[in-house]
């Protein structure tokens, strides 16, 4: 019912490309991110879902359904934007059972349209189409603005306005659940707490969600799965998981958590470890590569600072020399700026009071496991 199927969606505006041959599978009740840099392609995507843009070339499937020729009102998607699009002269009420009202005076039922005409006055005298009434007040209770309901959503705070957004779009059942960029325009704090409210409603309905955001630590602490964009493309799709351990490019290992990345040429093969060498190190990576020339991704907490003098041992440990630039104590971890060669690595260690922490101008020796030097 609620899965979304886009098959070789081409979105051009005159010579702009903004969609360039997507694809994606996206599962019933899935939390779907799409994550991605500014003019990735993320709004036109949704657009295409929604059906305000068509595709210029391609296919669109909700559920078994293809979505040429179907109107936006007909694709039974909810959608909640970074701006709030809110009816500013009514209150919260009004604004999560509008599309109701007009849905149920479209429909044919002529007795069915009577309501609306006379909802201003019946709603003072509490005869509020029964139906109506209980679907808005559930909603809200949902997002906890039950006792907001009388109020003009132009006195609520930016949190409270996208929580009555987001109950008008759920106020209609849809099938799908379009969000782009909900959280951008909440300060910090309120984010943190919408992502949770958002992520454990829907998870209640088990409503397909598709949402857009170029914030990777918001796509990966709250969706299912994650298709990175850019320039137009999906360059990888994955779990939050597979995308940090296993990047498919130096974008993705850039854009999705902290990651060091040095260029290196393949040396060679020695007991099935790789080679590579670049300014400043040699390291043994246990991955496999066809290529002469390749990125080296580490992450930050993969690497252990050790002093310059100490000998390290470990068959399966990399060791280079380094020296301490920088160092930024961040409560549990530390956080040491060290240069390699033309290189400023990031390395995050754990804070122990026995070592104290290693001063800067310092020499050291890094430590990374073969299996934590990633060749792409
Ligand atoms: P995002 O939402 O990821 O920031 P958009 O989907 O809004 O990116 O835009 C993708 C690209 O398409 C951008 O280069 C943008 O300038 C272009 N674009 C989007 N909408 C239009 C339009 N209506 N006319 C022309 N170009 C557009
Ligand atoms: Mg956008």
């Amino acid at each position: 019912m609620g899965s979304v199927k886009i098959e070789k969606l081409t979105k051009k505006f005159g010579d702009v490309t903004a969609l360039h041959d997507i694809n994606l599978d996206i599962r019933e009740g899935e939390f779907f991110a799409l994550l991605g840099p500014s003019g990735c392609g993320k709004t036109t995507t949704m657009r295409c879902i929604a059906g305000f843009e068509s595709p210029t070339t391609g296919a669109i499937y909700i559920g078994d359904r293809e979505m040429k020729g179907i109107s936006a009102n007909r694709r039974n998607c909810g959608m909640v934007f970074q701006s709030y699009a809110l009816f500013p002269h009514m209150d919260v009420f009004d604004n999560v059972a509008y599309s109701l009202n007009i849905k149920q005076l479209n429909s044919s039922n002529f007795f069915a349209k009577l309501p609306i005409y006379t909802r201003l006055l019946s709603k003072r005298l509490g005869k509020t189409p029964k139906n109506i009434e209980n679907k808005v007040m559930e909603m809200l209770r949902y997002v906890e603005l039950e006792q907001y309901s009388d109020r003009l959503t132009s006195e609520l705070s930016g949190g409270q306005q996208q929580r009555v957004a987001l109950a008008r779009a759920l106020v209609m059942e849809p099938a799908v659940l379009l969000m782009d960029e909900p959280l951008s325009n909440l300060d910090q704090k309120l984010r943190h707490s919408m992502r949770n409210t958002i992520r454990s409603i829907q998870q209640d309905l088990g409503i397909t969600t598709i949402f857009v955001t170029h914030d990777q630590e918001e796509a990966m602490s709250m969706a299912d799965r994650i298709a990175v964009m850019d320039h137009g493309k999906v360059v990888q799709v994955g779990t939050p998981t597979d995308l940090y351990s296993n990047p498919a490019t130096p974008f993705i290992a850039d854009f999705v958590g902290t990651s060091n990345i040095l260029k290196a040429s393949v040396e060679g093969e020695e007991n099935s470890l790789t080679v590579v060498k670049g300014d400043g190190f040699v390291l043994r990576s246990a991955n496999k590569t066809d290529k002469t020339e390749v990125d080296v991704i580490i992450r930050p907490e993969h690497v252990k600072v050790v002093d310059a003098g100490k000998a390290v041992n470990g068959a399966d440990t990399n060791v280079i020399q380094g020296k301490v630039l920088m160092s930024t104590y961040l409560g549990s971890i530390v956080r040491y700026d060290v240069q390699v060669g033309s290189y400023q690595l990031i390395v995050d260690t754990t804070y122990s009071s026995g070592t104290g922490i290693f001063e800067e101008g310092r020499k050291v020796k890094l430590t990374v496991e073969h299996e934590r030097v990633l060749l792409i």
